[in-house]
């Protein structure tokens, strides 16, 4: 797949476009997708941009029975003097990568993937929303294709990527969310899949999401699979904490998502020269700076919202009230700071954007 090879085939029917104050995520589509197939003994071939459409797959499709699947998250954003600025792509080509080695899906050419990327967004750049907070989502996949119902990596594949413009997460402002921790489920185990992006972890997640919920809790706190006390992960976010004046990051151990918000955090964090460490963090180390008034912030982070921050936590019979259930200074800093530098608005001193 080179680039000068993606064909590009506009459509003669665009669709009308979403009312903008009315997003929410992930329900509307553009008007064109991007496709390269895979085919074992050929390799990756005829990359093109073809009009957004529904796909036609055999039943016995490997990845509607064995979940050979992998996905990304990310945005495009458009900024106040009309560029169009992605945020750290080529992290997320890389990660998918990761994932793919992780589900035996051949590897894809993280520079094509890119220029492919780039390509699509600007056959499809009138779709960027421009009202504050919104932005296009960017849902690169591939999926197993071969018709064959043994248990064995596919010798098919499609990797396609989706546009859907998004609204503004926060509609009345950022505001602290209620989190359970879940003590019966688990969302991964070091070994497992828990490192990649793949269908599987999240069908497995909905479960413990449903029991938060009809609890009144909007998200699950994870704990570790093994001994089920140390910290994991929040929903589909890596979890931060600020105990006595430390930003507190769960270490990557093999089961945890590499977010590259959680990355961003750190390196933003780094270098405002507030003390930031990744390491073990168990659930009573939590309870522990509850009870000794040290436990000051706690957010979860990722594409999404970006910042998401965390004003109660329920574990077992005991309700963990953070800052008066209100936003953190940290927190409020981290947030301005980030999506600042996404939506051009504060000057990209890391060379983030493209
Ligand atoms: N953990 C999980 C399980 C996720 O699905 C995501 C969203 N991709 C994240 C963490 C956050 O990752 P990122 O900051 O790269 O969006």
């Amino acid at each position: 797949m080179t680039m000068t090879e993606i064909k590009i085939e506009l459509t003669t029917n665009k669709k009308d476009k979403p009312d903008i104050n009315n997003l929410g995520f992930g329900r509307f589509f553009t008007d064109h997708m991007f496709v390269v197939d895979y085919t074992e003994g050929k390799g990756w071939h005829e990359p093109r941009i073809i009009p957004y459409q529904p796909i036609s797959l055999d039943p016995a499709s490997k990845v509607f029975h064995y979940a050979q699947t992998v996905f990304e998250g990310l945005k495009a954003y458009l900024t106040v003097d009309n560029k169009v600025l992605l945020f750290r792509p080529e992290s997320n080509f890389k990660r998918l990568n990761a994932s793919n080695e992780r589900l035996c899906i051949p590897v894809i050419d993280e520079e094509l993937a890119l220029e492919a990327l780039k390509q699509l967004v600007e056959v499809d750049r009138e779709w960027i929303p421009n009202a504050p907070g919104t932005s296009l989502y960017i849902r690169p996949f591939i999926i197993a294709t071969e018709p064959c119902l043994g248990v064995a990596s596919s010798q098919n594949f499609q990797f396609i990527i989706i546009l859907s413009p998004v609204g503004s997460y926060y509609k009345e402002g950022i505001k602290p969310v209620k989190i359970l921790v879940e003590q019966q489920y688990v969302r991964a185990v070091a070994g497992g899949t828990g490192e990649a992006k793949t269908g599987g972890n999240y069908a497995s997640s909905l479960k413990g999401q449903e029991l938060a919920n009809k609890d009144g809790y909007s998200q699950t706190l994870w704990l570790d699979g093994r001994e089920k006390q140390y910290i994991e992960e929040v929903g589909s976010m890596n979890i931060f904490f600020k105990i006595n004046g430390t930003v507190v990051t769960p270490a990557l151990n093999g089961s945890i998502l590499h977010g590259i918000t959680r990355d961003s955090m750190i390196q933003l964090l780094k270098a405002k020269n507030i003390p930031v460490e990744e390491r073990q963090i168990s659930i009573h180390d939590i309870t522990e700076a509850y009870h000794n008034g040290t436990l000051e912030e706690a957010f979860g982070t990722g594409t999404a919202a970006v910042i998401s921050p965390i004003g109660e936590l329920k574990w077992l019979d005991e309700r963990i009230i953070i800052n008066n259930g209100e936003i953190g200074e940290v927190t409020q800093m981290l947030y301005d700071t980030l999506t600042g530098i996404q939506n051009g608005s504060i000057p990209d001193q890391f060379n983030w954007t493209i």
